[in-house]
């Protein structure tokens, strides 16, 4: 399991992730995975998802992660876009 530590400000195909509950944008990350039956009940899928958790409320988020292709870049980049909230500079 990931865990990136630190609180974050998540952008989801460039929009901003605001909790519904309490309209906070910040938010601590994990990596969950889950295995998903397919069709062919012999073979399970595996699912990674990540998991953003308010930080004012506790309520969960849960988004698959995919990838997009960026023109200006010129390569696949994640639909998940994470910005560190830094609370106290002089901790660095
Ligand atoms: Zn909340």
């Amino acid at each position: 399991m990931v865990r990136r530590k630190g609180i974050y400000q998540i952008k989801i195909r460039n929009q901003q992730l605001i909790c519904s509950f309490c309209q906070n944008n910040e938010f601590t990350h994990r990596e969950v995975y889950l295995d998903r039956v397919t069709f062919n009940k012999d073979e399970k899928e595996k699912l990674t998802l990540q998991s953003f958790t308010c930080t004012s409320c506790g309520d969960i988020r849960l988004f698959q992660e995919k990838f997009r292709y960026d023109h200006s870049l010129q390569k696949h980049i994640s639909i998940i876009e994470y910005t560190e909230v830094i609370k106290n500079e002089q901790n660095r």
